[in-house]
């Protein structure tokens, strides 16, 4: 149970930790902290906060837990205005889908209260940002990875682990960098793709035609492009040198598909695409 639990940035992900954490009956208060008094207000108002900080000073202060769920650009100063107002018992963690900045950020700016930090990142979300995008069973049976590094406290570790699993969520250990490198593949290249088609069919004359005539499959490709920009420019700023090695390796996948079907090569097309069905089967059937 924490008594008190101070949520910086009250958007899809904090919102849904704060009412997970209600409904499972594992935290007293929580007290909120964003830039946007209308969404605070509106956080009171829906049963997301309890209450509200006029600064991330004044909110973190009394707190036993503190979340920072700001987009990842924004987690330095957090972490330079938290060094000024909490104790070192305090337990610090984050939500930022890249791992390397956060920790890096951190170090830089928490000093002695490195030791109740728990670098975290739930495998979770969906396109919508916002506190009313938030709902209390968005980390049901879904993965939390959290990142521990050398300095933090295996017993800020254990408070960490507990809340995710009072969320109904399930908890995996990465170091940093494998970390950095798994979501680059999996979470952060897919958003590239599907910005990038959807940009690109924007810029071709037919647009609104293509659009009329969009199907399921275009819609289930493309949702994702419609997640928050701000949180994917940060996420590309963050974990870029993986990302951009990640793009280039896809862009020769694509001139291999270009190259078979200029060449007329069904076999290697059906080769390419009947292994892919298989891998992904696979997968989905493993989930
Ligand atoms: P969100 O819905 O946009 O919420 C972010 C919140 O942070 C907003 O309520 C915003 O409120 C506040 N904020 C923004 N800049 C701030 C600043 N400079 N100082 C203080 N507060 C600030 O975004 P989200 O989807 O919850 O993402 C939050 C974090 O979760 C990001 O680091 C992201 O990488 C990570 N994450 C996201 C997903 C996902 O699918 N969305 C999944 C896993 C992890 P104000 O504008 O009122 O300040």
């Amino acid at each position: 149970m924490i008594d008190r639990l101070a949520i910086i940035g009250v958007g899809l992900i904090g919102s849904s930790l704060a009412l997970a954490l209600k409904q499972a009956n594992a935290v007293g208060q929580v007290i909120g902290y964003g830039r946007n008094r209308n969404n605070l207000e509106k956080g009171v108002e829906l049963g997301v906060i309890d209450s509200f900080g006029s600064s991330i000073a004044e909110t973190a202060r009394a707190a036993d837990v503190i979340v920072v769920a700001v987009p990842l650009g924004a987690m330095r100063p957090v972490f330079a205005e938290l060094k000024t107002a909490v104790g070192k018992n305090a337990v610090i963690t984050d939500v930022g889908s890249a791992k390397g900045s956060v920790v890096a950020a951190a170090k830089a700016e928490l000093g002695e209260l490195m030791s109740g930090f728990v670098p975290g990142h739930p495998i979770a979300g969906t396109e919508k940002s916002g506190v009313e995008a938030g709902f209390a069973s968005l980390y049901q049976n879904r993965r939390v990875i959290l990142t521990p590094v050398a300095e933090t406290a295996p017993e800020a570790t254990a408070t960490i682990d507990q809340m995710w699993r009072d969320c109904g969520a399930v908890i995996e250990y990465l170091s940093v960098e494998h970390h950095d490198k798994v979501l680059a593949a999996t979470s952060h290249l897919p958003h590239m793709l599907a910005y990038a088609l959807v940009h690109h069919l924007s810029n071709l004359n037919e647009h609104e035609e293509i659009f009329r005539y969009a199907a399921g499959g275009f819609r289930d490709f493309t949702r994702i492009a419609s997640s928050d920009p701000v949180m994917w420019r940060d996420v590309c700023l963050s974990n870029g040198e993986a990302l951009v090695e990640l793009i280039e390796q896809y862009q020769r996948e694509l001139d291999r598909i270009s190259a078979a079907i200029d060449a007329g090569d069904a076999d290697e097309l059906l080769k390419l695409f009947g292994r892919a069905k298989s891998e992904r089967d696979l997968l989905i059937g493993n989930c």
